[in-house]
């Protein structure tokens, strides 16, 4: 079967040269043990993290080893009595066609939704939204919230979640596409488009009461906007900041609103919460089949295309959460 393997660490953007696809055979299986097929990879923006030798909340990827990545697909043996041939599964099997493991870590996923929502508004990036907006932004007083990277996995959810709290929900994203989505299929109040040369205005005129709440997933100039218009005790949430992930500076020049506004600050790692995940995923899961929560996918076919797909994830090109399908 097929994998590709970490090469090179990347210095700034990442190039096709990181990476190396392999054949490698098909292991026997250990009493105990399941072999998976895996249907879909996610590709995430901490995978760029991964590939540095920085200092980090996770240690970095191996070179080469298979590249880190969460997967959903079918089990086709089994040598463990509590998986059957057939059953769905959601793992950490990696950049890789086939995934061997002895059960752990697995999560069974039902055959009713398609399995690609395991990996999106299912998975890790819906529940990072519902533990910001749940765990962090809920108790906030305020009414208004912005949300970057608002048409995103995990932005676009965040939104919704905020919207039924009742809050007012102004998003921001890169381009009228992006931003007709935001509001017309997610629901949010307004988005604002980044990349138009007035944005900040427009930013200023979807919140005339300020900021009381921040869910942010950029840094940078984005972030910073959001700061200049903080309302006092308003609350961030600081979920990402993507804009910085290559390597880039991403300075806070508005920092003195953390001080005059009295803001509080959280970053928060959505693994290091597994407690909240129980009950987040099965809330969830239950908006998903009421058909409450919106998601979208931007799916490139073959592992072979996995590369290109994360380095046009790290620039927009993505609309929606970033899959491979094998
Ligand atoms: P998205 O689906 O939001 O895709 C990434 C998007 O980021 C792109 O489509 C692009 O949207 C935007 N983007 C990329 N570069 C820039 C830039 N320089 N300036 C502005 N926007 C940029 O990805 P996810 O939903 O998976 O992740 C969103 C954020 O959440 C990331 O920062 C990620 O690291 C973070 N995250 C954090 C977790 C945690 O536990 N803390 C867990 C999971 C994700 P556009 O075209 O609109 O610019």
């Amino acid at each position: 079967y097929r994998r590709i393997v970490l090469a090179e660490r990347p210095r700034g953007e990442i190039t096709s040269q990181c990476f190396r696809l392999e054949t490698v055979p098909v292991p026997d299986l250990k009493p105990g043990q399941i072999l998976v097929k895996n249907h879909f990879l996610s590709l995430d923006p901490y995978m760029r993290g991964r590939m540095s030798e920085r200092k980090s909340y996770a240690n970095p990827q191996a070179l080469n080893e298979t590249m880190i990545g969460g997967t959903v697909g079918e089990v086709i043996a089994s040598e463990n009595p509590q998986w059957q041939i057939g059953d769905r599964v959601a793992g950490m099997f990696g950049w890789s066609e086939l995934g061997v493991s002895d059960g752990q870590g697995l999560r069974r996923i039902s055959k009713d939704i398609p399995m690609s929502a395991y990996l999106g508004v299912l998975g890790m990036p819906g529940m990072t939204a519902w533990y910001g907006v749940h765990q962090i932004l809920k108790p906030v007083a305020g009414k208004t919230v912005v949300i970057s990277s608002a048409s995103g996995a995990v932005g676009g959810t965040a939104g919704q979640l905020a919207r039924k709290l009742g809050r007012r929900v102004v998003g921001i994203a890169g381009g009228p596409e992006k931003c007709a989505y935001v509001e017309q299929t997610l629901g949010f109040d307004v988005c604002i488009d980044y990349k138009q040369m007035d944005w900040k205005n427009a930013l200023a005129n979807a919140t005339p009461d300020g900021i009381d709440a921040v869910f942010e997933n950029v840094g940078g100039e984005i972030f910073d906007a959001s700061l200049a218009r903080m309302n006092p005790f308003g609350r961030i949430a600081l979920c990402g900041m993507i804009s910085g992930y290559n390597g880039e500076d991403i300075p806070i020049r508005n920092s003195r609103a953390l001080l005059t506004m009295r803001l509080m600050v959280q970053g928060f790692i959505v693994t290091e919460h597994p407690e909240c995940w129980p009950q987040g995923l099965s809330e969830l899961e239950v908006l998903v089949r009421n058909q409450e929560l919106a998601f979208r996918e931007s799916v490139s076919e073959g592992l072979e295309s996995a590369p290109d797909a994360l380095i046009g994830l790290l620039k927009g090109r993505n609309f929606g959460k970033q899959l491979v399908r094998f």
